[in-house]
Order: structure tokens, then sequence, then C-alpha cells
């Protein structure tokens, strides 16, 4: 099971990412969006996405490297906006950061761990009926869905 508590990385520490972005080849092949989420951490607006209200089965890639990081079964109603999941694929599909930029509020962002692109955050502990009572609250626009 996915155990996001254990292992968050500190804001400055160097992660080393299994596949290196092109970012030039990456900004051509993307949309605006995309590529503000995926490389500059940006948020698309909530209830936006096309990913966002859809319970299709099947698998979420990463939009930057194809990399398999969250199964249909682990998502859920959430209504906050974003398409929410409750675990990643497999523990180490994704790599938590704490992430200071709305300081005094301290949040964890949620990367990509195959090529580091920013995907959004993890929340817990909001009571949610899941396995985890994490949320996964992900940009739909990070996503790619390849349906089963
Ligand atoms: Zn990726």
């Amino acid at each position: 099971m996915a155990n996001s508590g254990s292992n968050v990385y500190g804001e400055d520490e160097a992660i080393t990412y299994k596949s290196s972005v092109d970012e030039t080849a990456l900004k051509e092949q993307l949309d605006p969006l995309s590529y503000a989420v995926l490389r500059e951490a940006a948020t698309e607006r909530p209830f936006t996405g096309e990913y966002n209200d859809v319970y299709e089965v099947g698998s979420y890639r990463c939009k930057a490297c194809g990399a398999e990081l969250f199964k249909s079964e682990a998502k859920f109603k959430t209504g906050c906006g974003w398409p929410s999941f409750y675990q990643p694929t497999e523990g180490d599909a994704v790599v938590l950061i704490e992430d200071r930029s709305l300081a005094p509020r301290v949040r964890t962002e949620v990367r990509c761990a195959n090529c580091g692109s920013h995907l959004g955050h993890v929340f817990e502990g909001e009571g949610y009926e899941t396995p985890t009572d994490q949320r996964y609250c992900i940009n739909s626009v990070a996503l790619v869905l390849e349906q089963a």
C-alpha cells in the first residue's frame, strides 16, 4: 500500500529522476497549460479538467513521459474540482516533496518519479472513506488516460 508519510523530500533536497526531460521538445509537444503545470508547477482551474468527472476504467499516465501513475480504481469523487486518487499505482510511481510556496501553509507536492514533472498535491486526514485517507489531488492536464 502506498504510504506518503514516511518519505517526503525536503524542498531543497536534490532528487534524481530516472529519465530527464528535454524542455524544448516538451514545450513544442504540449499545449501551454500542460507545460505550465508539469514543468512550472502551475495549477489548472478547478472543474475545468477533462478527467475531473471521468470514471472510465484504465490507467492514468504522465503526460510528459508516459509513466503509469494512477489507476482508475483508486479514483474517487470529492467535488474538489480536480481528479482525486487515494493512492498511486505503485508506491514509488510518484515522489512527494514538501511545498512551502503558500507558507505558512505547508503542502505536499506530488511529482512523477520518472521525470520529475509536477502533478498536484496530496492531502491526508480529510475523512474520505477510502483505504488510505489520502487525496492525491492531480491536475487533469498532467495526465493521459489510457482506457483499459
Ligand atoms: Zn513523468
